[in-house]
This record gives C-alpha cells, sequence and structure tokens, in this order.
C-alpha cells in the first residue's frame, strides 16, 4: 500500500488530523514531510500498527499516549499512563514563573524545586529557559523514569528525587513550583480525563486543596530568605490558597493571575 492509500483507508474511519498525526508519528516524520511522501510504500507491519493506533483513538484513549509524546513549551516530552498529560494552562505557569524570577532575582543563578513533577515538563523546561540548577520530585517512581527519560533525551542536568512532596528534600531552595494534583474528590470531569490519566496526579482531596496546605505548611525550611512559590490552581481555589500563604508566612505578597480563558489559574506567593 501507498502512504496515500493508507491515508485514505483512515480517513473512513478519523478525521484526517488523527490520521496524519498518527501516521507523522509512525514513520518519524512531521506532517509536512507526509503529504511530499504520498507515493511511498507502507509495509503490513506499519499498516497493522497504524490501524492498532486508530482503534486506541476510536476507543477514547488520549492522543497523546498514543503518540506517546507531547509538545510543551517548544520541546517534546514523552508521556505515558503513568503521568499527566502536560497541559497549555501549565506552559502558561511556566512562562509567568519566568517573568516573577526575572522580577525578583535578576539574572541571579537560582535553585528551583518542581515538586509534583511528573513527566518533568517543568522542571525540564525552567532549566532549559534559565540560569538555575533544578531539582524534580515527584512520589511515583513509574513517574520519575519518564522524567528521567525526558532528562536524557532533553539532555539537560537536573536532579530527580523520589519524595513524598517534602519529605524527602534537604537542599535549599529560591523557588519551588509545582502543579499538583488540585481536583476536588467529588468533581466532575471529563471522561476521557479519568478513565486514562493517574488518579494520584489528579485528585487533592475534598476540596482539592491537600497539596497546597501541605507544601504551604512544610516549604519554610527549604526555602531561602528571599523566595517565590508558584502553584498551578484550580478556578475557585485562589483566595483560600491566598489564606494559607498569609497563614503560614509573615509577610508576603500573592498574586493571582488568570489563564487565557480568564479564569484564575496561578498564584505567586514571594517576598
Ligand atoms: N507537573 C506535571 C504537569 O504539570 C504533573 C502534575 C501532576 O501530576 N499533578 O504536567
Amino acid at each position: 500500500m501507498t502512504l496515500e492509500e493508507v491515508i485514505v483507508e483512515g480517513k473512513k474511519k478519523c478525521n484526517s488530523t488523527i490520521v496524519k498525526m498518527l501516521l507523522a508519528s509512525i514513520l518519524n516524520m512531521n506532517p509536512l514531510e507526509l503529504l511530499n511522501n504520498l507515493d511511498m510504500k507502507i509495509s503490513s507491519d506499519l499498516f497493522d500498527e497504524f490501524n492498532q493506533k486508530l482503534e486506541l483513538f476510536l476507543s477514547k484513549k488520549p492522543i497523546q499516549y498514543i503518540i506517546g509524546n507531547v509538545n510543551f513549551y517548544g520541546n517534546i516530552f514523552e508521556v505515558n499512563e503513568n503521568v499527566l498529560i502536560p497541559r497549555f494552562e501549565t506552559e502558561e505557569l511556566v512562562e509567568n514563573t519566568i517573568l516573577y524570577i526575572k522580577k525578583i532575582f535578576g539574572n541571579k543563578k537560582i535553585n528551583i524545586l518542581d515538586l509534583c513533577t511528573g513527566s518533568g515538563c517543568i522542571g525540564l523546561t525552567l532549566k532549559d529557559k534559565i540560569d538555575c540548577e533544578a531539582t524534580l520530585s515527584d512520589i511515583s517512581e513509574k513517574a520519575l523514569e519518564v522524567a528521567l527519560k525526558n532528562k536524557e533525551s532533553l539532555n539537560l542536568d537536573v536532579n530527580i528525587v523520589n519524595s513524598d512532596l517534602l519529605n524527602n528534600i534537604q537542599d535549599n531552595f529560591d523557588v519551588i513550583i509545582s502543579n499538583p494534583p488540585y481536583i476536588k474528590e467529588k468533581e466532575e470531569i471529563e471522561e476521557i480525563v479519568i478513565n486514562n490519566e493517574p488518579h494520584l496526579a489528579l485528585f487533592g482531596g475534598e476540596e482539592g486543596l491537600d497539596f497546597y496546605k501541605k507544601i504551604l505548611s512544610t516549604c519554610k525550611k527549604n526555602l531561602n530568605s528571599k523566595y517565590l512559590i508558584a502553584f498551578e490552581i484550580g478556578i475557585d481555589q485562589a483566595e483560600k490558597i491566598k489564606e494559607l500563604a498569609i497563614a503560614n508566612f509573615n509577610k508576603v505578597n500573592v498574586d493571582i493571575k488568570k489563564d487565557l480563558s480568564g479564569k484564575d489559574r496561578m498564584i505567586f506567593i514571594y517576598n
């Protein structure tokens, strides 16, 4: 079969964007290269692989897990069922955090801790974009295997530590950043999310605040005197997290920022 014939077959079952995404990843090409190689012969093994992946998509498995990677802030990160699929909102968290780091620390080399790192997307991106030392930690060893692969494929020198939040963290940091699990226990979320992504990375207790509470009540010992704490948050959690920050730190600045869809999505706590 030619590539063109495979595309025609695929389009009978699924929209052309997905067909091209799957073929591009199987053939290790970008979508434009596909169009330049429509006459290419596709072996029956590759055709079978394509069909299996198409079936997975039709059975409502996230395309990112099928393809096995995702573009985050310009880098390709491997993902699998052991890590949350990095979201666009988290790119916004990284982008805003970089602005805060410049504002607070100038060009000083800083030490960053990414808690609940999952795929490592936050900590590795910060390491890539700014002059810093970075430590990535997660309670899940399986998630850390993914973070390690991403560290290696991106060739970034970061520390990876298995820890339940700060329990196993000894160093001091200028910046602690986290996109912790923040969905409420009984919150209704999309089926494709609940059926596929790790619940350990999604749920943050009754009000979704458990991780913020634990981090804010224990992180002082790991912070330098000038610090920045940056969190991604759920849309109705900002005020409660602000209260938690004020209760745990005497003199502190707290800024709440909205994401591009206008929802409270980030909080920056700093002095
Ligand atoms: N830090 C990772 C991300 O932002 C994982 C977050 C999580 O597991 N809650 O994608």
